[in-house]
């Protein structure tokens, strides 16, 4: 599909650590976390308006020397054929790119990776790699074999990453979260998020009560025996690790 821009947050100190960024939503997802916070761009309705991409081109032009980079989000923003072109205008405009992705395209990851169109990665992991386990988180069956290259992938890029973790109790405990970490071995920094039982795609969530934030700080030290750099979202980061 051609780039569907479906949102744009002009600055944010927080979506990507120590620069100042724009945030730009692409619509579609080859998923369906039933978590998911974002059912708006999962399933978007014919009135969502879509932005066009000279817009956001524009104001980033207006921006120069202030806007450090742009994170493109989603939905899932490989599923676009025009992503490339996307990221090509905005290096042009000498910013750099941080892209979040469920990893389930590693060959288009491969070929941006090589272009130089990419600075930073982030990278969900729902599950252990196993297909059965990833298929109940996912709510669909992928390939389990494309993650992994995908993980491989961006450990081994030198670029700046990050992997991360939704820890929902319906699906992930101790013994998950630490066959996550195993995977991750080489990786510069995974993040574990709590689960937040709103705004979720499928509404039966809104009942799950998440873990404590004691459960949540136990998990990441499980964790951080296998993966470095390991830590809460919106804490901070441990002395020593
Ligand atoms: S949480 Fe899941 S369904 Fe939602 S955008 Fe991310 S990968 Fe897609």
């Amino acid at each position: 599909m051609a780039v569907q821009i479906k949102g744009f947050i002009e600055n944010s100190l927080i979506e990507w650590e120590g620069m100042i960024s724009s945030i730009v939503f692409l619509s579609g997802c080859n998923f369906r976390c039933s978590y998911c916070h974002s059912p708006h761009l999962v399933n978007p309705t014919e009135d969502l308006e879509t932005i066009p991409m000279e817009a956001v081109i524009g104001y980033l032009k207006k921006k120069r020397g202030w806007v450090d980079g742009v994170v493109v989000s989603g939905g899932e923003p490989t599923l676009h054929s025009g992503l490339k072109e996307l990221l090509k205008e905005l290096k042009a405009l000498g910013l750099k790119v941080k892209l979040d992705t469920n990893g389930t395209n590693p060959a288009l990851l491969e070929e941006l990776i090589e272009d130089g169109l990419l600075d930073c990665i982030a990278m969900d992991i729902k599950a252990p790699l196993e297909d059965e386990n990833y298929r109940k988180v996912a709510g669909t069956a992928c390939s389990v074999h494309d993650l992994r290259r995908s993980v491989r992938m961006i450990i081994e890029s030198g670029l700046e990453h990050e992997f991360r973790t939704t820890v929902c109790p319906s699906y992930l405990g101790e013994k998950e979260i630490e066959d996550i970490a195993r995977t991750l071995r080489g990786a510069k920094r995974y993040v574990l998020q709590s689960f937040r039982p709103t705004n979720c795609l499928d509404p039966s969530m809104l009942e799950v009560t998440a873990y404590p934030p004691d459960k949540l700080r136990h998990f990441r030290k499980v964790a951080g025996a296998h993966v470095e750099g390991c830590r809460i979202r919106g804490e901070m980061e441990p002395a020593g690790s």
